[in-house]
């Protein structure tokens, strides 16, 4: 057996936040016909924060939230549990996607932070956050120089951005591959344990009143009388209006469909490890870490400190935009994310890995969520926050609520909600097009970042690929 493969021997197939001892019991599924005002499809943070904020809109509103497997089973109960307040996946991509927005952008980021934080509180929801920030961590010297130009130009406009040299990055964390790094201390960024969210989430809102059907997927739906008529496996609910929450799944509306493409990651959890393990890592302000590559890897450290780690070159899009099963399970791609684990810290070899799993991040054309209406404005839907959607889901569900009419305010005058993204092409041009893009960015990692001719291409369009 290889040593990586041996470090897998005992590893289930399975998301490390779901399987925890305070896993709820899955609520029945839909066995007959209901009616509702606002009915809710998708049971991940977006669909569960549509219901706490639809409730905290309209206190009497009958609201029904149906979930096709189980709360937390899609990329909300998958992910790194990264927390921040960029609803534009970083300063760049909001320039450039909604010019003259930029500091606009930044404080709605900021101020549904600030409410993220504060209904946690409130609903006495333990997330188990930690509010640590993240260091942007440079693996090669020549990416040094506009780091600190960048901390600096930050500095000047008041953020709290620390520029670390090699030395001191790897004083604050002991890998022998960083070479510089970007602490972000401000505001409220930081981690979070996913499946902890989504439970509370759920918790609240069924205190309020939501009823909440798992294992009900809806398969078709259409208008009836002045409402909506959804078809389920076993019943059928009317309703008022539908907020579409299934982000990177298939969209029942065409066109919100071909906005979205799935992008499948791969992650991997190490056992808790030990005192001895701890104290060669440094790693004292716990802090969110990712490597300044195209094809980034991201890591943190748990409550029970252990290391999840994801994304990488295990990152894959599947011809046809195949989402079914959740399933992903590739050994190559785990070993590949250990093999790169190890690689950042040769003091762990031997660590083993007590779970791995794949999920799918919904990647549109400009990397950050896009909104939309059909059928009259009875159904609203904000989906594809391509990889930064922990925090970005709640200010999502929130733009969907306004679009159905419930309190609009002028959110829904921004570029972001007026224009919808570019759609992806369709196959057979898709996947040729997806795959070709990430080996260019992977090459561009090897090649000291050096950029090929598709890429500057991509780059000057702003469709470069990102997840
Ligand atoms: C591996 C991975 C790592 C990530 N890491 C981070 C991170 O660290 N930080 C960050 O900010 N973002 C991260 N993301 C992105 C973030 O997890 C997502 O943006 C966010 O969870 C999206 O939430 P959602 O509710 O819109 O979608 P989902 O959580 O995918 O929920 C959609 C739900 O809809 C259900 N559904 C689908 N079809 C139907 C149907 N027909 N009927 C009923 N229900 C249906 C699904 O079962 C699913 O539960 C990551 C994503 C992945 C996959």
């Amino acid at each position: 057996m290889q040593p990586h493969a041996a470090a897998f021997k005992d590893s289930k197939f399975g998301p490390l936040w779901i399987d925890q001892d305070a896993r709820p019991e899955r609520q029945a599924h839909l066995t007959d016909s209901v009616s509702c005002e606002l009915l809710i499809v998708g049971g991940g943070f977006t669909g569960l924060w549509a219901a706490l904020q639809a409730r905290e809109r309209r206190p009497d509103l009958d609201i029904v939230l149906i979930e096709a497997t189980e709360i937390g089973d899609g990329a909300s109960g998958r992910n790194g549990g990264f927390l921040k307040s960029s609803l534009v996946h970083g300063d760049n991509n909001g320039e450039f996607h909604f010019p003259g927005e930029e500091d606009l952008m930044e404080e709605l980021g900021r101020q549904n932070m600030r409410e993220f934080i504060s209904s946690l509180g409130k609903y006495k929801i333990d997330a188990r956050y930690e509010g640590t920030g993240e260091i942007e961590v440079n693996l090669r010297p020549d990416q040094n120089a506009e780091s600190e130009e960048w901390v600096e130009e930050l500095r000047e406009e008041g953020r709290d951005v620390v520029w670390l040299d090699k030395e001191a990055m790897q004083s604050e964390v002991h890998s022998p591959t960083y070479m510089g790094g970007v602490w972000d201390r401000q505001g409220q960024d930081g981690v979070i344990d996913p499946a902890y969210l989504c439970w509370g989430l759920k918790r609240v809102i069924q205190e309020l009143g939501v009823r909440v059907f798992e294992g009900t997927p809806l398969n078709r739906m259409d208008r009836k009388g002045d409402g909506m008529e959804v078809e389920c496996d076993h019943g059928r609910i009317t309703c008022q209006k539908i907020v579409i929450a299934t982000n990177a799944f298939r969209n029942p509306v065409k066109r919100a469909r071909r906005r979205v493409i799935p992008v499948w990651d791969h992650v991997v959890a190490t056992e808790p490890l030990n005192d001895e393990q701890m104290k060669s890592l440094g790693w004292k302000g716990r802090q969110g870490l990712g490597d300044n590559l195209n094809m980034f890897h991201y890591y943190r450290l748990t409550h029970d400190n252990r290391i999840v780690w994801g994304g990488g070159t295990s990152v894959a899009y599947r011809y046809g935009s195949q989402t079914h099963g959740v399933g992903g399970d590739s050994p190559a791609l785990f070993e590949k994310n250990y093999r790169d684990l190890i690689e950042t810290f040769p003091q762990l070899s031997g660590v083993r890995i007590t779970h791995r799993w794949s999920g799918i991040i919904a990647s549109t054309t400009r990397f950050c969520m896009t909104p939309g209406t059909a059928f009259d404005g009875r159904v609203a839907w904000s989906v594809g926050y391509t990889g930064l959607g922990v925090g970005a889901t709640r200010f999502g569900a929130r733009v969907a609520l306004e679009l159905l009419g419930y309190d609009p305010t002028d959110i829904l005058q921004l570029q972001m909600v007026q224009r919808e993204s570019l759609a992806w092409p369709p196959e057979p041009v898709r996947w040729p097009a997806v795959h070709f893009t990430m080996k260019e960015m992977a090459r561009a990692d090897r090649n000291a970042g050096r950029r090929g001719l598709w890429l500057k291409l991509l780059d000057r369009l702003n469709l470069g690929f990102a997840c």
